[in-house]
């Protein structure tokens, strides 16, 4: 198929070539794995181990706490040594529970497989949720949960956003089959009648692999659909576009189209937990930069540190000067590497002084309403006027002007002629509001309460003063009574006395 364009977006130069010269390369497991349970958006997942306890690689560490959640599983056999509170990766300050598995022992455990593509819808979803598959581009959405409502379109996300990230290409290369036989289980278990497999125009090999694979396990469902690479196409939105040419509404969702998107490496994960059992317990995270010895893409056990796959992959040069958790328009920088990867992890960048310096800004100037941010915005917006209503905290009027529809990819940040910071301006401005609403909703909930106390006083004063009146009422008329029976006694002469 043709894609269309989606709007905005940068042609940023390619890095991909650095980390994908080599096959893929299994990450041997470190002694301890940290596996974080809150490895996924929604809650974090409910402790089912206990400190001392052995368990089976497969075997199940912690339970989904309600649909918006998924479990975690052992990626290697071994002993509970601890859990503990510890922060989400790449998140300092945000707290987290943590369960530390002293790996020892091959023991292992799968869910029964079922008869993959002729498994009912139902049981299809099950089986991924049972396996704690969630989105493994980066936003860790419980998978089954996305595949609760139909749609008549799936999109399988290859695309990747950023020009270091690899892990879906060297994914691509060797399980392309995988995958494709992955998307017709998901299409199937959320109705999709069509599939199309969006892969870039320039990751050429893992397209040869692709054309093989939907050619021979497709079974005339899935369509390839090859995107140019321009950042952001990876994302949900750009993605959409590009290829039905509709864009998912201000506030709306993909769903409201129909569609469904899926990253590749979310596909090969439900057919693994579909076909063999498997829950998922690894995935593929690229390791790269000039920081980094040996550049390339590992298969890693999840709760692997940072500081233990930057080894396997040779360590760090003497050249590495900055850790990245994630890709350089949008990763996290990490102040040390004793982080555990988890599930949306796709990513380790070790940037160089010369990286740094490139990227250290130039002095702040103002505003010269270019307007040279507005065409590159893959979402539409008009930075420079977002930018004006969040300096003077007008954060409503940003909010009307499509505040939190910046999805923080950092073009504007590249186009800008004054060097504006703008992404880093929006981020607080959504920050700010976020708190504003929170007080509001505080502050609503405290005038409610007070409303609801004040009308109750003022109703147990008005019962008080009812019984009262009402009590009084009843005094007077039995003094009434008892003089009327006085009055009755004299008239008769009769004094009360016994005769
Ligand atoms: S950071 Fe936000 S405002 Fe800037 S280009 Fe990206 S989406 Fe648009
Ligand atoms: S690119 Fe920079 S200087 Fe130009 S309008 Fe946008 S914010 Fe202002």
């Amino acid at each position: 198929m043709r894609p269309s364009r989606f709007h905005g977006g940068l042609r940023l130069a390619g890095h991909k070539a650095e980390s994908t010269a080599d096959a893929l390369r299994p990450c041997p497991p470190p002694p301890l794995l940290r596996l974080s349970l809150a490895q996924h958006a929604g809650r974090p997942a409910r402790a089912r181990v206990a400190v001392g306890e052995r368990v089976r690689r497969g075997q199940l560490l912690g339970e989904a706490d309600g649909e918006l959640s998924a479990g975690v599983h052992a990626p290697r056999a071994g002993r509970i040594e601890a859990i503990r509170a510890g922060e989400l990766p790449g998140f300092p300050g945000l707290p987290s529970i943590e369960v530390w598995l002293a790996v020892e022992g091959d023991e292992s455990i799968t869910l029964p497989p079922l008869e993959g593509l002729a498994s009912e819808p139902t049981a299809l979803r099950e089986r991924i949720r049972a396996a704690g598959v969630v989105g493994l581009g980066g936003a860790g959405f419980p998978t089954a949960e996305k595949l609760a409502i139909g749609r008549e379109l799936l999109i399988l996300n290859g695309a990747e956003c950023e020009p270091w990230i690899a892990c879906d290409d060297a994914l691509l290369r060797e399980h392309a089959d995988e995958v494709v036989l992955g998307g017709r289980l998901l299409a199937r278990a959320v109705g999709a009648g069509r599939i199309l497999l969006a892969v870039e125009d320039s990751m050429t090999a893992a397209l040869d692999a692709c054309r093989r694979a939907v050619a021979a396990h497709g079974g005339g469902a899935v369509e390839l659909a090859v995107v140019p690479t321009i950042y952001p196409e990876g994302g949900e939105r750009q993605l959409i576009q590009a290829l039905t040419g509709r864009e998912v509404p201000r506030g709306g969702l993909p769903r409201d189209l129909g569609v469904v998107v899926q990253n590749v490496a979310t596909a090969r994960a439900a057919w693994r937990a579909v076909v063999h059992g498997e829950a998922l317990t690894e995935r593929i995270v690229t390791v790269t930069g000039p920081g980094v010895v040996r550049p390339g893409n590992y298969v890693v056990p999840l709760g692997t540190t940072v500081a233990h796959l930057v080894a396997q992959a040779g360590g760090y040069t003497p050249d590495a000067a900055r850790l990245l958790l994630g890709g350089p328009m949008m990763g996290l920088a990490l102040p040390h590497d004793d982080v555990p990867l988890g599930k949306t992890h796709n990513c380790v960048l070790v940037q160089s002084a010369a990286d740094v310096d490139a990227e250290a800004r130039e002095p702040e100037m103002p505003c010269i309403r270019c307007g040279d941010c507005a065409p590159v915005c893959p979402a539409r917006l008009l930075p420079q006027q977002l930018l004006w209503q969040v300096r003077a905290g007008r954060l409503d009027r940003a909010v009307d002007q499509g505040l939190f529809d910046c999805i923080e990819c950092g073009c504007c940040d590249l186009a800008c002629p004054s060097h504006i910071p703008l992404t880093a301006y929006f981020r607080h401005g959504k920050g700010e509001q976020r708190v504003r609403e929170a007080e509001a909703e505080r502050a609503d909930a405290a005038r409610i309460r007070h409303e609801s106390r004040q009308q109750r006083l003022e109703r147990e004063a008005a019962e008080r003063a009812a019984r009262d009146a009402a009590r009084r009422d009843a005094a007077t008329s039995s003094d009434a009574v008892a003089a009327a029976l006085e009055r009755a006694r004299a008239r008769r002469g009769d004094s009360g006395a016994a005769p």
